[in-house]
């Protein structure tokens, strides 16, 4: 390799590298910098008046409304609170269609009427912003001509500080709408979502005698999976930079085979770098606990303690954010792609989901009693239900062209949505199913409220990794959301959805009392009702298998493998009929969303395609055709003394150079083809053609890769990206 090539200034810049981060000062324990940097409610307590907390405590706790004086008063201790810290600006946190994070700064600073410079920050300032919301996709739910959009205050989560070298600035969580009221982000949907789920949870709990339950909400876990790479060797690849996956590449000769990357000893630098993302963490009340190397080559994985839906989903995007930031101060790139490296595992962010409150607990943990055991399968039903009934909405809500390539690839659930119980819990259900058939109490039957379920292992030794969607003892995982996406689409999607399975057994059972049933029998009714409308969901094998793939088929469980075919399934009738039905989304803004994913699917392809014909045309082609003149030059030299020269390698390459040639050129004819007017057909034209093409100049330039002089090629490969770190 040339000494000047990137590839090689790499690799030297990653052997010489050492630390330039000055270390970390940790005679202060974790417990005193957790949430230091966060206005939360022992901070609220302690500086507002008695009368503003309590008032603002109603408004989390229970939703009641706002007054004004209170915001007034909330913003005037906020602020001071924040300045104390060196904070000289604020800025309303919100989160777009883009699945990123967006937010628009304010300095503190004003000036009065005699030109003297205030300090200022009204209520007003803290519950609504103006941000130019024509730049955010919107679906067509907005004219330009009203670009209007506005953030408000989500009091439900807390402000806190994000500190730089040169300042600190005070950053307000909160929800973006239009002009017309219309939703424009993810959290809108996640907190009305998150109100329906309680209303129809606490119904359920009424029945079951908790005559006043506290308010239900879902708590989420979420892990995180992520490579880190040299950024080095990011500079050099302009696929990752473009499209944070690698559009090249051959396979290396070492892989992740001999499974010894998995838990294995995390290299000291990874190792600073995570240390210094729990502490950024820590401070901003994001409860970082669990960190350790993933199954790839460079692949991680940081999983927080579980908090409520809405928290979990602002600290999920925050933990982005710090983990791609932390990792540049220590020379590294975060690529957090669902599928950065062809042919080496993916990265996804398991959801772990239950629902719950203070007084009655974790609502999917299994009870000590007959009573509490009902209960507890009346709220496992309710999720079964739910997959049944819109299993079709929670695959559209992981649906993005990266976890395309991620889902079905055999490390990676299937793109078939299904639940799995495991062994006891399984058999539970069989035993429900059968139990209602007879009145009688024999072998393999079930009777709710007399007998008690056997001990349910919460961590149970068969726990399935290839199911989408896994009860693993006292929660739900569902595993297919993709390693970059916000958790507020899955968590909308299955709120929605067991909220009104809950919705339907509450009112299933209601009218059976009425009738002058008995509650356990009125229960047994409903859950056989349930499994036998929705068993077909319930799969407890290898959700990787082929025979899954052609059982599913038969129980009627589609496969769908792409983005354009399963984003069709969250603009459809059952799914629009549930959103606006429980008002979590109107079917407008419902039918924006579907819009804006489906663009954003096009425009991912579209980059990634350009990038793939300048890659093709400009770096490979030419590194491949002076290797061929290389080897002619030399034939030509052999033959002028006399030599017979051998020619396969020049034959291999010259027929290697000509299909690459061909599938660039048909990629750019593709490429520059006008692109199909609607949404719809556009996404497909990039799913089915545009794609394969793609395909087919990869195939040719990695087979380049495997036979050009390795002091030609010009992309760091995967063995250097993967292994020097
Ligand atoms: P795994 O063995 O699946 O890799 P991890 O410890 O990495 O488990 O992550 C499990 C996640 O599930 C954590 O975020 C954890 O806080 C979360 N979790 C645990 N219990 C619950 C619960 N009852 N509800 C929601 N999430 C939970
Ligand atoms: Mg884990």
């Amino acid at each position: 390799m040339h000494a000047s090539s990137p590839r090689q200034k790499a690799i030297d810049a990653v052997t010489t590298y050492t630390l330039s981060v000055d270390g970390l000062d940790y005679s202060e324990p974790p417990e005193s910098i957790f949430a230091s940097n966060v206005f939360n409610n022992a901070t609220m307590k302690a500086r507002l008046p008695r009368p503003v907390w309590e008032a603002l405590q109603a408004t989390i706790e229970r939703s009641a409304t706002l007054d004004r004086s209170v915001a007034d008063a909330v913003a005037a201790a906020m602020r001071d609170w924040a300045v104390e810290r060196g904070a000289t600006h604020y800025a309303h946190v919100f989160y777009p269609l883009t699945g990123l994070t967006a937010e628009k700064h304010d300095a503190f600073l004003g000036v009065d009427d005699a030109g003297n410079a205030i300090s200022e920050f009204s209520g007003k300032a803290l519950i609504q912003g103006e941000p130019d919301a024509s730049s955010f996709p919107n679906g067509g739910l907005r004219e330009t001509f009203e670009a209007r959009g506005y953030t408000g205050w989500d009091v439900t989560s807390p402000s806190y500080l994000i500190e730089n070298p040169n300042g600190n600035t005070l950053c307000i969580p909160t929800v973006f709408v239009s002009y017309t009221g219309d939703a424009l982000d993810k959290k809108t949907p996640l907190l009305r979502s998150q109100q329906v789920l309680d209303v129809q949870a606490r119904r359920v709990l009424r029945l079951f005698g908790h005559d006043e339950p506290e308010n239900v909400t879902t708590y989420v876990g979420a892990e995180q999976e992520y490579f880190l790479i040299d950024r080095h060797f990011f500079h050099a690849r302009p696929d990752l930079i473009a499209s944070g996956r690698t559009l090249f590449g051959a396979r290396p000769p070492k892989g992740q085979e001999f499974d010894d990357h998995y838990f294995g000893a995390i290299p000291d630098r990874v190792l600073a770098f995570m240390y210094q993302v729990e502490r950024e963490l820590w401070k901003l009340g994001i409860p970082a606990k669990t960190r350790h190397n993933e199954v790839a080559p460079g692949q991680f994985e940081i999983a927080p303690v579980f908090e409520r839906a809405n928290l979990a989903n602002d600290h999920q995007q925050l933990l982005m954010t710090t983990l791609r930031r932390v990792a540049g101060a220590y020379g590294m790139e975060c690529i957090l792609h669902e599928k950065p490296f062809k042919g080496v595992n993916g990265s996804g962010k398991h959801v772990n989901f239950s629902f719950g409150n203070s007084a009655q607990g974790n609502l999917l943990n299994p009870g000590d009693t007959p009573h509490a055991n009902a209960q507890f399968l009346v709220f496992c039903a309710a999720v079964i239900r739910a997959v049944g009934r819109h299993g079709g909405l929670i695959r559209s809500v992981v649906a993005h062209a990266g976890n395309d390539h991620r889902l079905g690839a055999n490390e990676a659930p299937p793109a078939i949505i299904s639940v799995f119980l495991g062994e006891q819990l399984m058999d539970v259900f069989d035993q429900i199913a059968k139990g209602g058939a007879t009145e009688s109490m024999g072998k393999g039957t079930l009777k709710i409220g007399v007998d008690t379920l056997p001990a349910l292992h919460s961590d149970p030794g068969d726990r399935n990794r290839t199911s989408p969607l896994a009860f693993t003892g006292n929660r739900f995982e569902f595993r297919a959301p993709g390693s970059a996406q916000s958790i507020a689409g899955p968590m909308v999607a299955i709120n929605s959805s067991v909220a009104e399975s809950l919705d339907y057994i509450a009112t299933e059972i209601e009218a059976m009392l009425d009738a002058g049933t008995g509650l356990n029998d009125a229960v047994q009714d409903v859950l056989q009702a349930i499994v036998a409308e929705h068993g077909n969901v319930i799969f407890n094998g290898d959700s990787y298998s082929d025979e899954w793939k052609v059982e599913a088929a038969s129980r009627g469980l589609p496969n769908l493998m792409t983005t354009p075919e399963a984003l069709a399934e969250m603009d459809s009738a059952t799914s629009r009929e549930l959103f606006a039905r429980y008002g979590v989304l109107s079917n407008r803004e419902l039918h924006s969303r579907f819009e804006v994913y489906m663009h954003r699917y096009t425009l991912t392809v579209a980059v990634e395609a350009r990038s793939t014909l300048e890659i093709a045309r400009t770096l490979l082609l030419p590194a491949a055709t002076r290797y061929q003149g290389e080897l002619a030059s030399i034939a030509a030299d052999l033959k002028a003394i006399g030599q017979e020269p051998d020619l396969t390698t020049l034959n291999l390459i010259s027929d290697a150079v000509r299909d690459l040639r061909a599938a660039t050129s048909a990629l750019a004819e593709l490429v520059h083809q006008e692109a199909p007017p609607a949404t719809v057909a556009e996404a497909e034209f990039c799913c089915n053609v545009l794609l394969p093409a793609m395909e087919n100049v990869r195939r040719a330039a990695d087979m380049l890769e495997d036979n050009v002089a390795d002091d030609l090629w010009p992309l760091p490969t995967y063995q250097e990206m993967l292994f020097i770190l």
